[in-house]
Protein backbone atom coordinates (compact mmCIF):
# COMPACT_ATOMS: atom_id res chain seq x y z
CA UNK A 1 0.00 0.00 0.00
CA UNK A 2 0.81 3.08 0.78
CA UNK A 3 2.44 5.22 -2.24
CA UNK A 4 0.46 5.90 -5.42
CA UNK A 5 2.40 4.42 -8.09
CA UNK A 6 -0.14 2.14 -9.05
CA UNK A 7 -3.90 3.13 -10.01
CA UNK A 8 -6.41 0.20 -10.29
CA UNK A 9 -10.03 0.01 -10.54
CA UNK A 10 -12.29 0.28 -7.41
CA UNK A 11 -10.56 -2.66 -5.77
CA UNK A 12 -7.23 -0.90 -5.87
CA UNK A 13 -9.31 2.37 -4.37
CA UNK A 14 -11.11 0.84 -1.69
CA UNK A 15 -9.70 -2.65 -0.30
CA UNK A 16 -6.08 -2.38 1.82
CA UNK A 17 -4.03 -4.27 -0.42
CA UNK A 18 -0.59 -4.58 0.84
CA UNK A 19 2.22 -4.60 -1.93
CA UNK A 20 5.90 -5.55 -1.65
CA UNK A 21 9.26 -3.20 -2.60
CA UNK A 22 9.45 -5.29 -5.59
CA UNK A 23 5.73 -3.92 -6.69
CA UNK A 24 5.93 -0.29 -5.23
CA UNK A 25 9.93 0.86 -5.61
CA UNK A 26 11.92 1.37 -8.69
CA UNK A 27 15.03 -0.32 -9.63
CA UNK A 28 16.84 2.84 -8.93
CA UNK A 29 15.21 3.13 -5.22
CA UNK A 30 16.07 -0.83 -5.07
CA UNK A 31 20.13 0.17 -6.04
CA UNK A 32 20.38 2.64 -3.18
CA UNK A 33 18.48 -0.22 -0.32
CA UNK A 34 21.10 -2.40 -1.10
CA UNK A 35 24.04 0.75 -0.78
CA UNK A 36 21.85 1.91 2.46
CA UNK A 37 22.75 -2.18 3.33
CA UNK A 38 26.31 -2.03 3.44
CA UNK A 39 26.46 1.21 5.58
CA UNK A 40 24.31 -0.43 8.18
CA UNK A 41 26.67 -3.42 8.18
CA UNK A 42 29.72 -2.03 8.63
CA UNK A 43 27.96 0.03 11.51
CA UNK A 44 26.79 -3.62 13.16
CA UNK A 45 29.47 -4.96 13.12
CA UNK A 46 31.02 -2.68 15.30
CA UNK A 47 28.34 -1.49 17.51
CA UNK A 48 27.36 -5.37 19.71
CA UNK A 49 27.44 -3.24 23.19
CA UNK A 50 25.30 -0.31 23.23
CA UNK A 51 29.00 1.44 24.41
CA UNK A 52 30.36 0.47 21.21
CA UNK A 53 26.70 1.63 19.29
CA UNK A 54 27.31 4.70 21.37
CA UNK A 55 30.92 5.38 20.31
CA UNK A 56 30.27 4.61 16.85
CA UNK A 57 26.99 7.11 16.81
CA UNK A 58 28.99 9.69 18.29
CA UNK A 59 31.77 9.16 15.68
CA UNK A 60 29.43 10.00 13.00
CA UNK A 61 27.99 12.70 14.86
CA UNK A 62 31.18 14.69 15.41
CA UNK A 63 32.44 13.86 11.56
CA UNK A 64 29.10 15.37 10.83
CA UNK A 65 29.55 18.49 12.36
CA UNK A 66 27.09 18.21 15.56
CA UNK A 67 28.76 19.42 18.96
CA UNK A 68 28.57 17.87 22.66
CA UNK A 69 25.76 19.61 24.30
CA UNK A 70 25.53 19.82 28.72
CA UNK A 71 22.52 20.56 30.39
CA UNK A 72 21.67 24.66 29.89
CA UNK A 73 23.97 25.36 27.58
CA UNK A 74 23.08 27.93 25.36
CA UNK A 75 21.75 27.06 22.20
CA UNK A 76 19.88 28.64 19.13
CA UNK A 77 18.46 27.78 15.75
CA UNK A 78 20.37 25.56 13.39
CA UNK A 79 22.26 23.91 16.52
CA UNK A 80 23.32 20.44 15.78
CA UNK A 81 24.19 18.56 19.00
CA UNK A 82 24.55 15.83 20.81
CA UNK A 83 24.07 14.65 24.73
CA UNK A 84 26.75 11.73 25.57
CA UNK A 85 24.94 10.02 28.86
CA UNK A 86 27.26 8.10 30.56
CA UNK A 87 29.26 6.28 27.41
CA UNK A 88 26.12 4.51 27.17
CA UNK A 89 22.99 6.42 25.56
CA UNK A 90 23.11 9.28 23.35
CA UNK A 91 20.92 11.83 21.79
CA UNK A 92 21.30 13.71 18.50
CA UNK A 93 19.84 17.03 18.95
CA UNK A 94 18.78 19.53 15.63
CA UNK A 95 17.11 22.56 16.81
CA UNK A 96 14.77 23.60 14.37
CA UNK A 97 14.57 26.94 12.59
CA UNK A 98 10.46 26.74 14.06
CA UNK A 99 9.44 27.86 17.58
CA UNK A 100 10.22 25.47 19.98
CA UNK A 101 6.84 26.26 21.42
CA UNK A 102 5.50 23.88 18.43
CA UNK A 103 6.71 20.93 19.91
CA UNK A 104 9.79 18.76 19.58
CA UNK A 105 9.70 15.61 17.13
CA UNK A 106 11.73 12.68 18.79
CA UNK A 107 12.91 9.84 17.19
CA UNK A 108 13.54 6.74 20.35
CA UNK A 109 15.59 3.40 19.07
CA UNK A 110 17.65 1.27 21.71
CA UNK A 111 21.36 0.14 21.43
CA UNK A 112 21.37 -2.55 23.62
CA UNK A 113 20.62 -6.52 23.08
CA UNK A 114 20.17 -9.54 24.28
CA UNK A 115 22.99 -11.33 25.07
CA UNK A 116 24.65 -13.29 28.12
CA UNK A 117 26.50 -10.97 30.81
CA UNK A 118 29.52 -12.29 33.23
CA UNK A 119 28.29 -12.72 36.84
CA UNK A 120 30.26 -9.92 39.23
CA UNK A 121 32.33 -13.13 40.29
CA UNK A 122 32.38 -15.10 36.66
CA UNK A 123 35.89 -17.44 37.25
CA UNK A 124 35.63 -21.11 37.96
CA UNK A 125 37.37 -24.03 37.13
CA UNK A 126 36.00 -27.36 36.57
CA UNK A 127 37.60 -31.05 36.26
CA UNK A 128 40.84 -28.73 34.15
CA UNK A 129 38.23 -26.79 32.33
CA UNK A 130 38.14 -22.96 32.87
CA UNK A 131 34.32 -21.08 32.74
CA UNK A 132 32.62 -17.96 32.99
CA UNK A 133 29.15 -18.39 34.86
CA UNK A 134 26.47 -16.02 33.33
CA UNK A 135 23.59 -13.96 34.25
CA UNK A 136 21.80 -13.50 30.60
CA UNK A 137 20.66 -10.00 29.78
CA UNK A 138 16.90 -9.72 27.94
CA UNK A 139 14.68 -11.89 26.88
CA UNK A 140 16.36 -15.09 25.19
CA UNK A 141 15.74 -18.90 24.08
CA UNK A 142 18.93 -20.39 25.85
CA UNK A 143 19.15 -23.23 23.88
CA UNK A 144 20.34 -20.76 20.73
CA UNK A 145 23.50 -19.95 22.76
CA UNK A 146 24.86 -22.73 22.87
CA UNK A 147 27.49 -24.56 20.65
CA UNK A 148 28.20 -21.30 18.65
CA UNK A 149 31.15 -19.12 18.51
CA UNK A 150 30.92 -16.09 21.25
CA UNK A 151 33.25 -12.99 21.49
CA UNK A 152 33.64 -10.91 24.87
CA UNK A 153 33.18 -7.42 24.83
CA UNK A 154 33.20 -4.80 27.83
CA UNK A 155 35.08 -3.10 30.15
CA UNK A 156 36.58 -3.53 33.62
CA UNK A 157 37.20 -0.56 36.52
CA UNK A 158 40.17 -1.72 38.19
CA UNK A 159 40.72 -0.75 41.63
CA UNK A 160 42.81 2.31 41.12
CA UNK A 161 40.10 3.84 39.70
CA UNK A 162 40.96 3.12 35.72
CA UNK A 163 39.01 1.02 33.17
CA UNK A 164 40.05 -1.05 30.29
CA UNK A 165 38.33 -1.65 27.31
CA UNK A 166 38.05 -6.02 26.51
CA UNK A 167 36.92 -7.07 23.08
CA UNK A 168 38.31 -10.41 22.23
CA UNK A 169 37.05 -12.67 19.42
CA UNK A 170 35.94 -10.32 17.24
CA UNK A 171 39.29 -9.79 15.20
CA UNK A 172 41.07 -12.21 12.25
CA UNK A 173 43.47 -14.48 14.80
CA UNK A 174 41.15 -13.89 18.29
CA UNK A 175 40.72 -16.67 20.46
CA UNK A 176 36.65 -17.33 20.39
CA UNK A 177 34.72 -18.71 23.30
CA UNK A 178 31.58 -21.23 23.57
CA UNK A 179 29.08 -23.14 25.53
CA UNK A 180 28.90 -26.54 24.98
CA UNK A 181 26.14 -29.18 24.64
CA UNK A 182 25.21 -32.74 24.78
CA UNK A 183 26.03 -35.21 22.08
CA UNK A 184 22.83 -36.61 20.68
CA UNK A 185 23.94 -39.58 21.94
CA UNK A 186 23.67 -38.93 25.26
CA UNK A 187 20.83 -36.65 25.72
CA UNK A 188 17.74 -39.58 26.15
CA UNK A 189 16.75 -37.44 29.47
CA UNK A 190 17.44 -33.89 27.97
CA UNK A 191 15.47 -34.65 24.67
CA UNK A 192 11.99 -35.72 27.20
CA UNK A 193 12.23 -32.19 28.95
CA UNK A 194 10.22 -28.82 27.95
CA UNK A 195 12.45 -26.62 25.96
CA UNK A 196 11.51 -24.43 28.75
CA UNK A 197 13.42 -26.65 31.19
CA UNK A 198 15.90 -28.41 29.10
CA UNK A 199 18.30 -25.36 29.34
CA UNK A 200 18.92 -23.70 32.32
CA UNK A 201 20.37 -19.88 32.98
CA UNK A 202 23.10 -21.78 35.46
CA UNK A 203 23.69 -24.05 32.83
CA UNK A 204 25.27 -21.16 30.14
CA UNK A 205 28.80 -21.20 31.46
CA UNK A 206 31.50 -20.65 29.03
CA UNK A 207 34.46 -22.19 27.80
CA UNK A 208 37.44 -19.91 28.61
CA UNK A 209 40.04 -22.35 29.14
CA UNK A 210 41.28 -25.72 29.16
CA UNK A 211 45.03 -25.61 30.36
CA UNK A 212 46.41 -25.26 33.96
CA UNK A 213 49.36 -22.74 34.65
CA UNK A 214 52.29 -24.08 35.00
CA UNK A 215 55.89 -21.93 36.12
CA UNK A 216 59.07 -21.40 34.33
CA UNK A 217 60.10 -25.06 34.29
CA UNK A 218 56.50 -25.76 32.80
CA UNK A 219 56.03 -27.83 36.10
CA UNK A 220 52.12 -27.13 37.68
CA UNK A 221 53.16 -25.87 40.98
CA UNK A 222 49.99 -23.69 42.39
CA UNK A 223 46.40 -24.47 43.45
CA UNK A 224 43.61 -23.57 40.90
CA UNK A 225 45.41 -24.22 38.08
CA UNK A 226 43.77 -23.44 35.32
CA UNK A 227 41.59 -20.25 37.27
CA UNK A 228 45.12 -19.35 37.86
CA UNK A 229 46.09 -19.46 33.91
CA UNK A 230 42.94 -17.76 33.21
CA UNK A 231 44.13 -14.70 35.80
CA UNK A 232 47.87 -14.49 34.46
CA UNK A 233 46.90 -14.39 31.15
CA UNK A 234 44.44 -11.72 31.62
CA UNK A 235 47.12 -9.79 34.18
CA UNK A 236 49.52 -10.09 31.68
CA UNK A 237 46.92 -8.39 28.80
CA UNK A 238 44.89 -5.85 30.98
CA UNK A 239 46.51 -5.26 33.99
CA UNK A 240 43.63 -6.81 36.06
CA UNK A 241 42.94 -9.34 38.98
CA UNK A 242 40.09 -11.17 39.80
CA UNK A 243 38.06 -9.00 42.13
CA UNK A 244 38.71 -6.31 39.13
CA UNK A 245 35.26 -8.60 37.42
CA UNK A 246 33.38 -7.37 40.98
CA UNK A 247 33.34 -3.60 38.71
CA UNK A 248 32.81 -4.45 35.53
CA UNK A 249 30.52 -4.95 32.15
CA UNK A 250 31.70 -8.00 30.80
CA UNK A 251 29.34 -9.56 28.06
CA UNK A 252 29.55 -12.52 25.93
CA UNK A 253 27.77 -12.02 22.24
CA UNK A 254 28.48 -14.07 19.48
CA UNK A 255 31.57 -13.83 17.44
CA UNK A 256 31.81 -12.74 13.56
CA UNK A 257 29.87 -10.11 11.83
CA UNK A 258 26.57 -9.86 9.28
CA UNK A 259 25.79 -11.74 6.66
CA UNK A 260 23.65 -11.77 3.07
CA UNK A 261 21.75 -13.90 3.63
CA UNK A 262 19.48 -15.73 -0.16
CA UNK A 263 21.21 -16.02 -3.46
CA UNK A 264 19.80 -12.42 -4.51
CA UNK A 265 21.06 -11.20 -1.14
CA UNK A 266 18.27 -9.27 -0.07
CA UNK A 267 18.06 -10.29 3.58
CA UNK A 268 20.62 -9.56 6.45
CA UNK A 269 21.26 -12.47 8.85
CA UNK A 270 23.38 -10.90 11.85
CA UNK A 271 23.50 -10.26 15.47
CA UNK A 272 21.70 -7.03 17.22
CA UNK A 273 19.60 -6.00 14.44
CA UNK A 274 16.98 -5.45 17.58
CA UNK A 275 17.34 -2.77 17.47
CA UNK A 276 20.23 -1.40 15.61
CA UNK A 277 17.92 -1.85 12.55
CA UNK A 278 16.29 1.01 13.95
CA UNK A 279 18.71 2.88 15.48
CA UNK A 280 21.20 3.22 12.23
CA UNK A 281 18.36 4.46 9.88
CA UNK A 282 17.61 7.44 12.88
CA UNK A 283 20.88 7.84 12.74
CA UNK A 284 21.27 9.14 9.47
CA UNK A 285 17.95 10.44 9.04
CA UNK A 286 19.38 13.05 12.00
CA UNK A 287 22.40 13.17 9.91
CA UNK A 288 21.39 13.66 6.64
CA UNK A 289 18.76 16.03 7.43
CA UNK A 290 20.82 19.30 7.71
CA UNK A 291 19.37 21.71 9.64
CA UNK A 292 15.51 20.92 10.37
CA UNK A 293 12.23 22.45 10.48
CA UNK A 294 11.21 21.24 13.56
CA UNK A 295 13.52 20.74 16.57
CA UNK A 296 14.12 16.76 16.19
CA UNK A 297 15.72 14.39 19.73
CA UNK A 298 17.10 11.17 17.94
CA UNK A 299 17.61 8.65 21.07
CA UNK A 300 19.50 5.72 21.36
CA UNK A 301 18.79 4.39 24.58
CA UNK A 302 20.06 1.52 26.41
CA UNK A 303 18.40 -0.99 28.81
CA UNK A 304 15.35 -1.38 26.62
CA UNK A 305 15.92 -5.32 26.89
CA UNK A 306 15.33 -5.62 30.50
CA UNK A 307 12.91 -3.18 30.89
CA UNK A 308 14.14 0.46 30.26
CA UNK A 309 15.38 0.79 33.97
CA UNK A 310 18.76 2.53 35.06
CA UNK A 311 20.01 5.81 34.05
CA UNK A 312 20.46 5.05 30.50
CA UNK A 313 17.18 3.89 30.38
CA UNK A 314 14.31 5.70 28.46
CA UNK A 315 12.85 5.42 32.18
CA UNK A 316 15.37 7.70 33.23
CA UNK A 317 14.37 11.38 33.64
CA UNK A 318 17.04 12.44 30.76
CA UNK A 319 15.23 12.89 27.79
CA UNK A 320 12.56 15.00 29.76
CA UNK A 321 15.93 17.37 31.02
CA UNK A 322 16.76 17.56 27.82
CA UNK A 323 13.63 18.80 26.56
CA UNK A 324 12.77 21.31 29.55
CA UNK A 325 16.26 22.58 29.48
CA UNK A 326 15.83 23.54 25.76
CA UNK A 327 12.40 24.90 26.35
CA UNK A 328 13.73 26.85 29.18
CA UNK A 329 16.28 28.45 26.62
CA UNK A 330 13.76 29.78 24.73
CA UNK A 331 11.77 31.30 27.40
CA UNK A 332 8.75 28.51 27.03
CA UNK A 333 6.85 26.30 29.32
CA UNK A 334 8.30 23.08 28.93
CA UNK A 335 4.80 21.20 29.84
CA UNK A 336 3.45 22.98 26.71
CA UNK A 337 6.33 22.12 24.46
CA UNK A 338 5.73 18.06 25.59
CA UNK A 339 2.04 18.61 25.12
CA UNK A 340 2.39 19.60 21.59
CA UNK A 341 5.48 17.01 21.07
CA UNK A 342 5.42 14.16 18.93
CA UNK A 343 7.05 10.46 18.77
CA UNK A 344 8.27 7.89 16.83
CA UNK A 345 9.11 4.71 19.29
CA UNK A 346 11.57 3.24 16.68
CA UNK A 347 11.89 -0.80 17.35
CA UNK A 348 11.32 -3.77 16.10
CA UNK A 349 8.46 -6.10 14.99
CA UNK A 350 8.43 -9.84 14.56
CA UNK A 351 8.42 -10.03 10.69
CA UNK A 352 5.86 -13.08 9.56
CA UNK A 353 7.58 -16.82 9.26
CA UNK A 354 6.37 -18.76 6.38
CA UNK A 355 8.12 -21.65 8.94
CA UNK A 356 6.50 -20.75 11.54
CA UNK A 357 2.76 -19.53 10.15
CA UNK A 358 0.77 -20.67 13.29
CA UNK A 359 1.35 -17.98 15.55
CA UNK A 360 0.45 -15.22 13.23
CA UNK A 361 -2.46 -13.89 12.46
CA UNK A 362 -2.09 -13.92 8.44
CA UNK A 363 -4.05 -10.26 8.17
CA UNK A 364 -2.38 -8.18 10.81
CA UNK A 365 1.21 -9.13 10.27
CA UNK A 366 3.95 -7.77 9.27
CA UNK A 367 6.03 -9.41 6.09
CA UNK A 368 9.74 -8.96 5.14
CA UNK A 369 9.89 -6.74 1.75
CA UNK A 370 6.38 -5.13 2.38
CA UNK A 371 8.30 -2.04 4.15
CA UNK A 372 8.12 -0.16 8.00
CA UNK A 373 6.19 -1.61 10.04
CA UNK A 374 4.08 0.70 12.18
CA UNK A 375 2.11 -0.82 15.59
CA UNK A 376 -0.47 1.27 16.34
CA UNK A 377 -0.17 -0.80 20.18
CA UNK A 378 2.15 -3.94 21.78
CA UNK A 379 1.51 -5.62 24.73
CA UNK A 380 0.47 -8.68 25.64
CA UNK A 381 -2.87 -10.80 25.97
CA UNK A 382 -5.50 -7.54 26.66
CA UNK A 383 -3.13 -4.89 25.07
CA UNK A 384 -1.53 -5.15 28.81
CA UNK A 385 1.04 -2.62 29.52
CA UNK A 386 0.34 -0.60 25.73
CA UNK A 387 1.19 3.02 24.40
CA UNK A 388 -1.92 2.31 21.68
CA UNK A 389 -1.66 4.93 20.06
CA UNK A 390 -5.13 7.88 18.88
CA UNK A 391 -6.30 7.29 15.72
CA UNK A 392 -5.58 10.82 15.26
CA UNK A 393 -1.80 10.64 15.98
CA UNK A 394 -2.05 7.03 13.70
CA UNK A 395 -3.23 8.99 10.49
CA UNK A 396 -1.03 12.00 11.15
CA UNK A 397 1.81 9.48 10.73
CA UNK A 398 0.30 7.84 7.82
CA UNK A 399 -0.08 10.91 6.28
CA UNK A 400 3.40 11.86 6.55
CA UNK A 401 4.28 8.54 4.86
CA UNK A 402 2.11 8.55 2.39
CA UNK A 403 3.13 12.01 0.94
CA UNK A 404 6.80 10.98 0.81
CA UNK A 405 6.49 7.35 -0.83
CA UNK A 406 7.59 5.31 2.07
CA UNK A 407 6.20 1.77 1.54
CA UNK A 408 5.08 0.94 5.09
CA UNK A 409 2.18 -1.87 6.25
CA UNK A 410 0.74 -1.74 9.54
CA UNK A 411 0.86 -4.91 12.41
CA UNK A 412 0.28 -6.59 15.13
CA UNK A 413 3.71 -8.59 16.97
CA UNK A 414 1.63 -12.05 16.72
CA UNK A 415 -2.04 -14.15 17.39
CA UNK A 416 -3.69 -12.29 20.12
CA UNK A 417 -3.00 -15.18 23.13
CA UNK A 418 0.73 -16.19 21.18
CA UNK A 419 2.92 -14.07 23.69
CA UNK A 420 3.30 -10.57 23.44
CA UNK A 421 5.86 -7.84 24.03
CA UNK A 422 6.47 -3.98 24.58
CA UNK A 423 8.65 -1.36 23.80
CA UNK A 424 9.71 2.49 24.98
CA UNK A 425 6.76 3.86 23.47
CA UNK A 426 4.59 4.06 27.28
CA UNK A 427 7.66 5.43 28.65
CA UNK A 428 7.62 8.23 26.64
CA UNK A 429 3.55 8.84 25.91
CA UNK A 430 3.65 8.88 29.94
CA UNK A 431 5.46 12.82 29.51
CA UNK A 432 2.02 13.82 27.27
CA UNK A 433 3.84 13.06 24.50
CA UNK A 434 1.80 11.60 21.36
CA UNK A 435 4.04 8.32 20.17
CA UNK A 436 3.52 5.57 17.77
CA UNK A 437 5.96 2.34 17.42
CA UNK A 438 7.53 1.75 14.23
CA UNK A 439 10.33 -0.61 12.87
CA UNK A 440 11.97 -2.88 10.79
CA UNK A 441 10.57 -6.15 10.56
CA UNK A 442 12.55 -9.31 12.19
CA UNK A 443 12.58 -13.28 11.82
CA UNK A 444 13.93 -15.09 14.72
CA UNK A 445 13.74 -12.34 16.71
CA UNK A 446 16.54 -12.10 19.91
CA UNK A 447 18.37 -15.01 18.18
CA UNK A 448 21.90 -15.05 18.34
CA UNK A 449 21.57 -14.55 14.63
CA UNK A 450 18.83 -12.45 13.44
CA UNK A 451 17.08 -11.66 9.70
CA UNK A 452 15.67 -8.68 8.06
CA UNK A 453 15.08 -7.15 5.15
CA UNK A 454 17.34 -4.73 3.18
CA UNK A 455 14.44 -2.92 1.80
CA UNK A 456 12.28 -2.93 5.32
CA UNK A 457 15.82 -1.25 6.71
CA UNK A 458 16.05 1.40 3.96
CA UNK A 459 12.11 2.04 4.19
CA UNK A 460 12.64 3.10 7.58
CA UNK A 461 15.35 5.27 7.06
CA UNK A 462 12.80 7.00 4.42
CA UNK A 463 10.26 7.05 7.14
CA UNK A 464 12.80 8.41 9.70
CA UNK A 465 14.16 10.83 7.14
CA UNK A 466 10.43 12.46 6.58
CA UNK A 467 9.91 12.53 10.50
CA UNK A 468 12.81 14.38 11.41
CA UNK A 469 12.95 17.25 8.77
MN1 LIG B 1 13.78 -3.79 20.59
MN1 LIG C 1 14.11 -6.79 21.89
Amino acid sequence: MSTEKKQGGLAEKLLYNNKSIFELESSDERARMMEFAEDYKYFLDRSKTEREATEQIIMTLDASGFREYHLGDKVKAGDRLYYNNRGKNVFAISVGRESIENGVRICASHIDSPRLDLKPSPLFEADGVGYFKTHYYGGIRKYQWTTIPLALHGVVTRADGTTVNVNVGEDKGDPVFCISDLLPHLSKDQDTKKLSEAFSGEGLNIMICSSPYTDENGEITESDAVKLNVMKLLNDKYGIVETDFLSAELTAVPAGGAYDIGFDRWLIGAYGHDDKCCAYPTLRAVVDAGETEHTVIVTFADKEETGSCGVTGMKSSILIDIIDALSEQFGVNPALVRSRSCCLSADVTAAFDPNYSDVFEKRNSAYLHRGVALAKYTGARGKSSTNDTSAEYAGFVRSMLDRENVVWQMAELGKVDAGGGGTVAMYISQFNIDTIDIGVPVISMHAPFEIISKADLYEAYKAFAAFCK
